[in-house]
């Protein structure tokens, strides 16, 4: 909020910076850092990231769009329709989302206030400075389905926390199917692309340019600032161990 500056592309920088701290599941590389040194200045990348969670089962790939938006009232429809009010941005996500079978989504960088709401009421969101709404429900918003005039909080209000993926209750079992049922078209099962497989298997001090280099040009993964990966597959058995272990 006081830093205004700071746009989206370096809060992204920043939270998966920190994410792969915490985490060792977690791994990321930022793709507009390779690409910066080949072209030119402007890395020209269309989307945020692209976020494998690869669970036991299913896969879910999603790609982001990011916005950073904290006032009350902001333009949004304006902003959505991005840029000059083409929507360009976001047909763009919708459009590369479908083809590839990806999980569109906004990444909206907030701050809530008391009167925030998001989906899920089991978190509290008082804390929490990241948001994550469906591209599809999110467009309707570009579309002027919900008037001219919309709020922070309207758009908040069919977003959830970041961190509900993980600390939900129905976290990996589920969870995505009931926030986001737009989805069922979109998740097929997919093998994982070699370069997601590379991620996960490499140790993180193994990752070599050179393979990076060669991926980004194999997938064309100049269009993404940023490919991470999250290792869900014994998240996601977990829960049903424990259920076993109780019934026991
Ligand atoms: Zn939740």
């Amino acid at each position: 909020m006081n830093v205004e500056g700071v746009g989206e592309e370096s809060i992204t920088d920043f939270l998966l910076w920190k994410w792969a701290l915490i985490d060792r599941k977690f791994r990321s590389i930022k793709v507009s850092s390779f690409t910066r040194q080949e072209e030119s200045s402007i890395s020209g990348a269309d989307f945020e990231m692209e976020v494998w969670l690869v669970g036991s089962k299913l896969n879910y790939p999603l790609v982001f769009q990011a916005k950073k938006f904290v006032k009350t009232y902001d333009g949004y429809v304006n902003k959505l329709n991005y840029p000059k009010n083409t929507k360009n941005q976001m047909s763009t996500l919708l459009k590369y989302a479908s083809a590839n079978s990806r999980i569109p989504f906004y990444a909206f960088y907030s701050l809530p206030d008391e009167k925030t709401k998001a989906m899920c009421r089991h978190n509290d969101v008082e804390d929490c400075g990241v948001f994550m709404a469906h591209a599809k429900v999110v467009e309707e918003f570009a579309d002027g389905k919900h008037g001219r005039r919309v709020s922070k909080n309207d758009l908040l209000g069919v977003s959830n926390p970041f961190h509900c993926i993980f600390c939900c209750p129905i976290a990996f079992r589920g969870y995505f199917e009931k926030y986001f049922p737009s989805i069922d078209g979109e998740l097929s099962e997919q093998s994982l692309p070699e370069y997601v497989r590379y991620l996960l298997d490499a140790h993180e001090l193994e990752i070599s340019e050179e393979r990076v280099r060669t991926f980004i040009k194999e997938y064309n993964l100049g269009k993404f600032r940023h490919i991470a990966v999250y290792d869900m597959r014994e998240l996601e058995e977990s829960p049903n161990k424990a259920l076993q272990r109780t019934s026991r």
